[in-house]
């Protein structure tokens, strides 16, 4: 051997262990399901991690053994994080806005045995802790004194006396970095969830990969606020990258309303956020209603479903706050693409610019994309043309957590792709644009019809508080599409106003067949419109 480089392995414990030595005095402040807001350190985040990790020990938990989670965003959670996953357990997040039922299927299928809760949800652990056998250790994520009392569940603790008495002398252990370090289920749309399993190389990669300026630029000057979920594919790997980078770190906990984010972000000085859309157009209402300017906010990414453009130029118009339109999944830990310019569109006029932001954006090294037709066949990266969207590299899944079939589709050198169920274009210049998932695309008379054009133009209209596009049965033409819309508050708009609103924008055969007022449009576990829901609350819908 001639000489070579040491081989640490990338482990999420490294994280914590950086970020105490060299950004000890840093604050995480949180707000708690109480309603105050908590403040500590780096250096306190991870003493108590190893207090937990203790406390693991002494629970009798192997290495690999499953943690759950059901918890807001806030500093016990983090706590987990780097305790559960340091020490070589799993960290498994569940969405507490799952059906007791599929929550209860996931604490089986992840053979959980110790479910720590923020005590919003205890209705929901007392619907599901009979029939969930493997849990030994039920943790309210809550001081002494605020445990429920009488809550039926057998040997309920809080989590302050659970890991109170341990020691916060603890030394992290070394193992392979390819070992699971969580869990995440898919929401299960369609069938049951499935257990997507992240491993320490794969977070500490993503985090770094995260980091990156053309990503989300953070660094040790910042504030992070994540909005999105911890309980969602690991807060989009804030909870990892925020460490990584030494900067502040701000945890909304359920206060998740336009006032409450508005006012947690100006009394702690937040620099960059991220969340899903309806979050942000929640926060932008609240903000131009009362006349208020953000004093701190600088940069937000925003994915998870389709960015309108309206709203990405509200924040960057009004408020001078540039919007990062980013496209990921759970499988793909998410980051897959965010979308910046490169130094050659910098002279590009305006609406040339904005027609980039726009767009799911360029993969972040480590991630490789393609797109296909339906034999298999690459298709060409004109901006243009669409095929189902293939993405490969590390923090990419390879299998679903006790997953018997591969999802992966192999390439002739046999490298395995995850096919994404989405339909994508590429541009010459490698900026990827969703189109629909398949199974929203809409076939009308042979030509596709994609929804999340129809929605960011209803989206654009100063009536329209939240769009849905679906196809709906035609005689003639297999489908055609139909515009589902919640109108603002106060606001009025006509059937006829909003059809003639897509006129000029759109070829004349796309512009939807009708118009549909509603009060609400059903979401999913994730903030997601469910157009699945939608059509079945429609079925009797005829079109005209
Ligand atoms: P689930 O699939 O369980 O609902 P995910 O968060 O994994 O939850 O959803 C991933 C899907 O969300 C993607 O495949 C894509 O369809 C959609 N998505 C995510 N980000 C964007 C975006 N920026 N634009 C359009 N669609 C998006």
């Amino acid at each position: 051997m001639l000489g070579l480089m040491q081989k640490q392995p990338l482990l999420i414990s490294s994280l914590i262990q950086f970020a105490e030595r060299y950004h000890g005095d840093t604050e995480v402040v949180s707000r708690r399901v109480e309603g105050d807001v908590h403040r500590y350190t780096y250096r306190d985040l991870a003493a108590r991690a190893r207090q937990l990790a203790n406390t693991l020990e002494q629970e009798g938990l192997q290495f690999g053994d499953r943690v759950a989670s059901l918890a807001w965003n806030g500093y016990r959670h983090l706590e987990m994080y780097f305790g559960v996953s340091g020490s070589g357990r799993v960290l498994h997040t569940i969405n507490p806005r799952l059906h007791p039922e599929q929550v209860a299927w996931i604490v089986n299928h992840a053979e959980d045995q110790v479910l720590c809760f923020d005590t919003t949800f205890l209705p929901l652990v007392q619907a599901v802790h009979a029939q969930c056998p493997t849990v030994k250790k039920w943790v309210a994520l809550c001081d002494a004194d605020k445990l429920p009392t009488d809550a039926g569940i057998p040997g309920l603790v809080s989590y302050e006396s659970w890991i109170g008495g341990a020691s916060s002398t603890y030394t992290w252990p070394e193992f392979d970095e390819n070992t699971a370090s969580g869990l995440c289920y898919t929401s299960g749309t369609t069938g049951h969830p499935k257990g997507v399993l992240y491993s320490h190389r794969s977070n500490v990669l993503h985090a770094y990969g995260a980091a990156l300026p053309d990503v989300m630029g953070l660094s040790a000057r910042d504030t992070a606020m994540p909005v999105v979920p911890m309980f969602h594919v690991n807060a989009w790997g804030l909870p990892y990258s925020a460490p990584l980078t030494g900067c502040k770190l701000v945890l909304p906990g359920p206060a998740l309303d336009g006032k409450s984010l508005y006012e947690l972000m100006e009394a702690e000085g937040v620099t960059f956020a991220a969340g899903v859309p309806t979050i942000w157009q929640m926060l932008l209402n609240h903000v131009r209603a009362g006349g208020l300017k953000f004093s701190s906010l600088r940069r937000t990414v925003i994915g998870g479903s389709a960015c309108p453009p309206a709203l990405i130029d509200a924040y960057r118009d009004e408020f001078g706050v540039t919007v990062l339109h980013a496209w990921g999944m759970t499988e793909t830990s998410p980051l897959g693409t965010l979308s910046t310019l490169k130094r050659k569109h910098l002279s590009l006029p305006r609406e040339e610019q904005m027609k980039l932001l726009q767009k799911q954006g360029r993969p972040i090294f480590g991630v490789d994309l393609r797109i296909i037709d339906s034999a298999g066949q690459d298709q060409p990266w004109d901006g243009k043309t669409y095929g189902d969207l293939l993405i490969r590299g590390p923090w990419i899944i390879d299998s679903y957590y006790k997953g018997e079939k591969s999802p992966l589709v192999f390439d002739a050198e046999g490298h395995g792709w995850f096919p994404t169920g989405d339909v994508a274009t590429i541009d010459p210049d490698g900026f990827m644009q969703i189109t629909d998932r398949s199974k929203d695309l809409i076939k009308s008379g042979g030509e596709w019809i994609s929804s999340i054009d129809i929605e960011n133009i209803a989206m654009a209209h100063p009536a329209v508080a939240m769009a849905a596009c679906i196809g709906m049965p035609h005689p003639k033409w297999d489908e055609r599409p139909i515009i589902v819309v919640v109108k603002r508050p106060g606001a009025e708009v006509t059937r006829e106003e909003l059809l003639a609103f897509y006129e000029g924008k759109i070829a004349k055969w796309q512009i939807p067949d009708d118009v549909v007022f509603v009060d609400a449009i059903p979401l999913g576990a994730t903030g997601k419109m469910l157009k699945t829901k939608l059509r079945e609350q429609l079925k009797d819908y005829k079109l005209p």
